[in-house]
């Protein structure tokens, strides 16, 4: 049980982007964001129009110059139809879409509808069919439904040529997207022009086709070939990408016999002042400016060539809105603010144009509105989550910190307070071993005399170790002022040597000495003559009996400056690259049996870099394992400057607490802390 939640709360942060994920989705999903998605989807068609329309789709156009031509006015009477189409008889194009409004046409001039020349067009209209040449006649809808052309022409094919304006169901903007296939089973105009020409079996629907219970219809999605409005377009021979022709052009019967053979040829009125003639498109709103004509031969031109687009299943949507939540809350959760704004922002990139390259390529409509709006939600939820997140953090920490000054003080009023306490007993138990070694030797058994020896070796060992605790305190308390003077560092390093001698004899360890004659440097000696001791003591106490320690001292002049340098080189146990590493920081002590066999508390080396630091000096180490080591301390020849200088990184870092001094905290009991605390004595 335990096991699991702690599983789960380390999985936490990943379960809940899933979660918020998932609502997120779900919310979206149930939101049909057709005032966004709607302008999207004309994006796509706009960008993806290229020149691909069929150029066998040839456009009439009844415009106003051929009217002026004829010195007429809208609607033309119906005699000049029945000419007009007497005079494509000798073109013989592949099939005639017939878009006018004959209606609007016997309503200005009924009497034509009684004479010679209804029966003139519905004849040539069957001369035509007969030569192979379907006439199809587009009819308009009214409230009342399909509205027929007025007899004869009713008796010749006809369709219901309705444009699809988006009124309430998609972008509720008026937009020509998608057209109507069949209603009530009937095939309208464009599938059964189709169908009139052989190119679609009775029943059967293009890609992209879908029903519409409520109206018992069925549509699809067609395609744009080309910027339908007019603009984009200027030349008099060509609309929306097809070819134009005017309906006077053809009426004149100038034209070469056969000129139009394989055409489909859609003809209808294009006028100025008739606002039924036009239609809004993806490409333009503003009135008159996209032709129904062209709009009519991008449905046609789609219904042949099987370009329907296809709506992406419902499913697909849903898994890419969720996808998108998920990726943009995983990246901005755990990357740096930068990186997640880079990342949402790589990821409407990148899914914009596979969205477009699909429609462009496939035909096939992805949404994009709800993984766009999932993508911006989840980028402004998780923003401020992080915020909160990070705020709490920051807090944590400074308390954290707070906290560890706090135990710092504590830890040096405590180190100080015991080191003192301990000097004076460990002091006078020194003083009483050697009294009782020097005045009771005559009456001690060999035994008891090494026994006092050990007693007098480990309060040695025991005052170094309370000396660099509180040098260190010292240091960390940054309470150490430099006391400069000029002095022979020869001198210093002379007296240190002859304090070893003794213990380099007990371990046979040969002191070689080379000092070269130096001038007097300004320097602090008395901690100067530490580092020297805490060198050679390292080197005697790391190095096998029998071996040598070599002590050299001379002048350097390099393009860092003029020096003087100490070095001490020993034959000992020597250190790996890796035990180089921490080799200056606070109570290192390498890690290998050698060293642990050896007394020491992983101070020297700290205070010694500390104290040739505050000389504005360097410390260097080479070492070998099993060869042995050289550290070499370098002084400034120009002498240290007094005062405290500014403290190295690693002087200044946090403290860690390992080993002792962690130990010696936890001794620390509330009653101690509360007595430590009113008072700080110095080391
Ligand atoms: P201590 O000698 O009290 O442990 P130091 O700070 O003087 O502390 O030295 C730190 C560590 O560096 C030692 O524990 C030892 O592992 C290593 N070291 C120092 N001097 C030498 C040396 N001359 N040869 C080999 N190892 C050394």
């Amino acid at each position: 049980m335990r096991n699991w939640k702690a599983r789960l709360r380390k999985h936490e942060k990943n379960l809940l982007i899933l979660a918020v994920a998932a609502v997120l989705t779900g919310v979206l999903l149930n939101i049909n964001f057709r005032w966004l998605e709607a302008p999207l989807y004309d994006l796509r068609v706009a960008r993806q129009s290229g020149s691909r329309a069929d150029q066998d789709i040839v456009l009439v156009t009844l415009d106003d110059t051929s009217t002026r031509a004829l010195d007429e006015f809208q609607p033309l009477t119906l005699d000049y139809h029945a000419l007009f189409l007497e005079a494509l008889e000798k073109l013989e194009p592949r099939a005639v879409g017939y878009l006018v409004n004959f209606n609007q046409v016997s309503q200005a001039n009924p009497d034509y509808f009684q004479g010679t020349w209804a029966t003139r067009f519905v004849q040539a209209a069957q001369r035509l069919g007969a030569q192979g040449t379907p006439v199809l006649l587009g009819t308009p809808f009214d409230v009342t439904g399909e509205v027929l052309p007025p007899y004869p022409l009713s008796s010749l094919p006809h369709a219901l040529a309705l444009i699809h304006k988006d009124g309430n169901v998609f972008g509720e903007d008026k937009v020509t997207r998608r057209a109507l296939l069949t209603l009530e089973d009937k095939p309208a105009f464009h599938l059964r022009l189709a169908q009139d020409l052989g190119l679609a079996n009775p029943g059967w629907l293009p890609r992209g086709a879908y029903t519409v219970p409520q109206i018992e219809g069925t549509y699809f999605l067609f395609s744009y070939h080309h910027d339908t409005a007019l603009r984009a377009e200027p030349s008099p021979a060509r609309l929306g990408g097809y070819p134009r022709m005017t309906f006077h052009e053809i009426l004149k019967g100038n034209l070469p016999a056969k000129s139009l053979r394989g055409k489909i040829v859609l003809v209808s009125t294009l006028s100025k002042d008739n606002s039924g003639d036009w239609s809004i498109t993806p490409f333009s709103k503003e009135a008159f400016s996209n032709p129904k004509l062209a709009v009519h031969a991008n449905i046609l031109d789609s219904l042949i060539h099987q370009e329907g687009v296809l709506r992406a299943p419902p499913a697909l949507n849903a898994a890419i809105t969720f996808g998108a939540a998920l990726f943009v809350l995983w990246w901005v959760l755990n990357s740096s603010p930068l990186t997640g704004l880079f990342a949402t922002l790589a990821l409407v990139a990148g899914f914009l144009s596979v969205s477009g390259l699909l429609f462009r390529t496939h035909g096939i409509w992805v949404r994009e509105s709800q993984p766009l709006i999932a993508i911006f939600l989840g980028y402004y939820l998780a923003v401020p989550y992080r915020l909160i997140r990070e705020y709490k953090k920051r807090w944590d920490y400074q308390r954290k910190n707070q906290l560890l000054t706090q135990v710092e003080e504590l830890k040096s009023n405590f180190l100080s307070l015991v080191t003192h306490d301990l000097k004076t007993p460990v002091a006078r138990i020194q003083g009483l071993a050697e009294v009782l070694l020097r005045k009771a030797s005559d009456r001690l058994v060999e035994r008891d005399k090494e026994t006092i020896q050990h007693i007098i070796g480990s309060t040695e060992e025991l005052n170094r170790f309370i000396s660099s605790i509180l040098e260190l305190n010292k240091v960390e308390s940054k309470r150490i002022q430099l006391n400069v003077e000029s002095r022979d560092i020869n001198q210093l390093i002379e007296r240190s040597v002859e304090s070893f001698k003794a213990s380099a004899r007990a371990k046979k360890i040969q002191l070689e000495v080379a000092l070269e004659p130096l001038f007097p440097v300004r320097m602090d000696s008395s901690l100067m003559s530490k580092v020297i001791n805490n060198l050679i003591d390292n080197a005697l106490k790391y190095s096998p009996s029998g071996s040598q320690v070599r002590i050299e001292s001379r002048e350097l002049n390099d393009d860092t400056g003029e020096w003087i340098e100490v070095a001490v080189t020993d034959q000992g146990i020597g250190m790996t690259p890796e035990e180089l590493d921490g080799l200056f920081t606070r109570f290192y002590r390498a890690k290998n049996d050698a060293t642990s066999s050896v007394a020491g508390t992983g101070l020297g080396l700290y205070l010694t870099r500390y104290f040739v630091e505050l000389h504005q000096g360097r410390v260097e180490v080479t070492s070998e394992r099993g060869k042995g080591s050289s550290f070499r301390i370098r002084l400034p020849l120009r002498g240290a400057e007094p005062g405290h200088p500014a403290l190295s990184p690693e002087h200044a870092g946090a403290s860690r607490l390992p080993g002792l001094r962690s130990n010696l905290l936890k001794l620390v009991s509330p009653e101690l802390i509360a007595k430590m605390r009113p008072s700080r004595r110095d080391g």
